[in-house]
């Protein structure tokens, strides 16, 4: 098992059953999130403090709790505008903000594809109570003395020091599980995560998905041009940008050529794979079965033209 990257969905490992750990490769990628987050936010002098299972996990073992998806930080929801503000910078480290839920969290996602993010859980200061919105809880269903924030000091993952709300212990106990929180307990570090993100995925994806299928389909159209297989119609499917994955077997471009030209695109294959296309299916013999080449998340369907006057 390889595992999850930039280029493929996130392993969806709390729909393993009940018993689910997080993957290896999941962790190192939250792992780069959680550093990256943490260095901008510091870099820019923006009040931030490690929230929820994040936090929970570093004061139980210093680790993320074992069965976490995400990472999670508080910030100031005063601090909205000096956030947004980072997108290129974050966009430039090879992540994304994605503020498709930004009543509730600003988020930091690790690519277009890759799902795995930051929580960036904003607060407000209601009279020297925070309080922090997500979906229809009331506002105040977490709320917290502003004094815990007041005095940041740090707890450590993997190593390395996290500003934390003080006394750390108290808040955990009092504000968020219980007198036995450094008891491991799946569950109630869950948060909502879980439930919440098939709607994000496609949200997010369609601009630079869109982008990158135009970059990668004029490569194409260069390549194949300058190998003189030229005689081909290209069609995007209607909607054209919408992201398809991988697996979703409707491609994201086709492209057909005459049965003619066979011999010439087959001998062009190790030209395209060399230039980042994955073919991901073989012809069958005697059937017009495409072949697909795929890169970074967009496929590209080959397939014989069927001449019109043949059709029925
Ligand atoms: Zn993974």
């Amino acid at each position: 098992m390889s595992g999850c990257t930039r280029e493929t969905q996130r392993c969806e490992f709390w729909q393993q059953g009940g018993s689910y750990f997080r993957p290896p490769c999941c962790t190192a990628h939250l792992k780069d999130l959680l550093f990256f987050t943490r260095n901008l936010l510091t870099r820019h002098g923006i009040l931030h403090w490690l929230d929820w299972g994040a936090l929970l996990g570093a004061v139980r073992g210093g680790e993320f709790v074992p069965w976490d998806g995400d990472v999670d930080f508080g910030v100031m929801r005063e601090d909205r505008d000096g956030i947004v503000a980072l997108a290129p910078e974050i966009e430039r480290a090879g992540f994304l903000l994605d503020l498709s839920e930004e009543a509730y969290t600003w988020r930091i996602v690790l690519s277009p594809f890759n799902f795995l993010h930051v929580d960036l859980f904003h607060w407000r200061d209601d009279n020297g109570t925070l309080k922090m919105r997500w979906r229809n809880c009331p506002e105040d269903s977490w709320a917290f003395p502003r004094s815990f924030i007041e005095n940041l000091q740090p707890v450590y993952l993997y190593g390395e020091p996290f500003l934390a709300p003080t006394p750390v212990d108290e808040l955990l106990a009092r504000y968020r599980y219980g007198d036995d929180y450094l008891v491991p307990r799946r569950g109630d570090e869950l948060d909502n995560r879980v439930r919440a993100y098939l709607p994000v995925r496609r949200f997010l994806a369609r601009r630079i998905f869109a982008e990158r299928m135009q970059r990668n389909l004029d490569l194409l159209r260069q390549l194949l041009d300058a190998n003189a297989f030229r005689d081909y119609d290209c069609t995007l499917p209607a909607g054209g940008s919408a992201p398809v994955s991988v697996d979703d077997d409707s491609p994201d471009a086709q492209l057909a050529y005459p049965a003619s030209a066979q011999k010439l695109f087959l001998e062009l294959l190790p030209t395209l794979e060399s230039a980042g296309f994955q073919v991901l299916r073989r012809p069958q013999p005697g059937v017009p079965s495409p072949h697909r080449l795929v890169k970074e998340g967009a496929s590209y369907d080959f397939v014989e033209r069927v001449p019109a006057d043949c059709t029925v």
